[in-house]
């Protein structure tokens, strides 16, 4: 079940007068809040408990891709519960799993040689930190010395303790810092916005980048690193900050001149996401692992999973041949059938195409309506994928203070029967830098009067204190 937090218990008073639930069983991330319940959905719209219509303007969190409610994908699930809805890899395959791999493997050109299928983004990142350090160990002649990471600040790989470490989101770390390997260094994110000075080209931003990341190696022990980790297109932390040209080649360059491994954390902007079905195949690199997750099954079921090159793939078969690794629902045939109907969909109806097409439209829409207020400092992203970020004063770039709360306000004043849009906040992730930022990014399958109704629906009202998600046209909450 969604849940979505409303800012008091007194906004929990529904459209239809209905009254807030008593208190809830559920661990909720906010204990003090009460939370809005989905009681069904209907193609790209929320329904809620108290009647409430919304728009899903971020699919959840990047993950819903072909809409809701889609028969097909529930036709197979129900099968593939019905034939055989469980188990174990340890002895078994499914048609399922196989097909759904075959197809993630040849989505590459080549370029992977298998997939492993998990459930969740999470567990794709720790099974990727422990092949890339497998894959060491098993070399002819071994190299066990390699026993570090080498990712960004303002990134974010995950919840569990592997993927937490590797990660740079202040406030997602903070509380268990002292829990977390310490074997991981961090170096700057690609951030233009943010980071790169005025008067330095792209060629110099990124040269800046590559010898930070190069020194880094060299501080650490260019021999002891397994993998450089990165977004291409950084979610969470940032709000969907795509690099600088010619940025991965140069970070690819400096892995291979040391041998490491490069890991593309691919759950959030990748599957069609970026307006290709890989983000990296816009970057002119590949990755040794890349990991998936969100759009691989579109929110019908928990699936993430990684991809593994040759290289990779290759170290362990001419070595033990077992990745030591492995979950008791990994591979889950419920969980594949579904993805692979969703992914079926997303070939058959051209949807990353769509995704291409629809994006320009909903970056230029954007542009037109919001760019010159003077609280959106920034608006960028690739695909359906796109972050706007707010500022308190638009020449200095400085970010509105924490307890003003912009992005999860403007989120919230979304859910108002007059705007009846979700869009995800984000802020909090970097150290010293707040970066309020609402995150856009519908299904794959939206059409132009949807874009045209997001771009119309997100206005934000100048000189309104905390700013809000303003005037909606007719399409409101039927
Ligand atoms: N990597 C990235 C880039 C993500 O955006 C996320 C989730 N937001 C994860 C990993 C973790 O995925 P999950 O929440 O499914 O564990």
């Amino acid at each position: 079940m969604v849940l979505i937090k409303l800012d008091s218990a007194s906004e929990m008073k529904g459209t239809n007068g209905a009254s807030a639930p008593t208190k809830s069983a559920v661990l909720h991330r906010d204990l003090s809040e009460e939370f809005l319940s989905l009681s069904s959905t209907e193609g790209n719209y929320l329904i809620l408990e108290d009647g409430r219509r919304i728009f899903d303007a971020s699919g959840g969190a990047a993950v819903s891709c072909i809409g809701y409610r889609n028969k097909r994908v529930a036709d197979a699930t129900y099968k593939q519960i019905i034939d055989a809805p469980y188990c174990s890899t340890v002895f078994y395959t499914t048609k399922a799993q196989e097909e759904l791999c075959r197809l993630l493997v040849d989505s590459t050109g080549g370029h992977m040689a298998r997939a492993y299928i998990v459930s969740s983004g999470s567990e794709a990142m720790e099974a990727a930190i422990k092949l890339a350090r497998q894959y060491f160990v098993e070399l002819k002649p071994s190299q066990p010395q390699r026993t570090r990471f080498i990712s960004r600040r303002q990134s974010y790989h995950g919840i569990t303790l592997g993927a937490l470490a590797m990660g740079g989101h202040k406030y997602r770390r903070e509380k268990f810092e002292p829990l977390l390997m310490r074997n991981v260094s961090q170096v700057s994110p690609c951030n233009a916005f943010r980071f790169k000075a005025p008067e330095q080209t792209d060629e110099q931003y990124v040269a800046r980048l590559a010898k930070e990341l190069d020194d880094e190696f060299q501080e650490v022990g260019p021999d002891t690193v397994c993998a450089f980790v990165a977004e291409p297109i950084v979610g969470a932390a940032q709000g969907c900050v795509p690099s600088v040209a010619g940025y991965f080649k140069a970070m690819r360059a400096v892995c291979d001149k040391y041998g490491a491994l490069l890991i593309l954390d691919e759950v959030m902007c990748g599957m069609g996401r970026s307006g290709t079905l890989h983000a990296w195949q816009q970057e002119g690199v590949v990755p040794d692992i890349q990991t998936i997750g969100k759009a691989l099954g579109g929110g019908y079921q928990p699936i993430a999973g990684l991809l593994a090159n040759h290289k990779v793939i290759d170290g362990i078969a001419r070595g033990s041949s077992v990745f030591v690794h492995g979950h008791t629902y990994q591979g889950h045939p419920a969980c594949c059938a579904a993805a692979l109907e969703v992914q079926r969909i997303i070939q058959e109806e051209d949807l990353v195409a769509n995704v291409a097409s629809m994006g320009q439209l909903l970056s230029q829409g954007l542009e037109k309506r919001i760019g010159g207020h003077p609280n959106v400092g920034n608006i960028r992203g690739r695909g359906l994928f796109w972050g706007v970020e707010f500022v308190s004063d638009k020449t200095r770039l400085t970010s509105f203070p924490e307890a003003v709360h912009v992005a999860m306000g403007i989120s919230k004043r979304g859910l108002d029967p007059r705007y009846a849009i979700n869009v995800y906040p984000g802020a909090g992730s970097a150290d010293g830098l707040l970066g309020d930022h609402i995150i856009i990014s519908p299904a794959f399958n939206v059409k132009k009067e949807d874009i045209e109704w997001i771009v119309e629906t997100v206005v934000v009202r100048p000189n309104c204190r905390r700013m809000a998600v303003g005037l909606a046209n007719g399409r409101l909450a039927a």
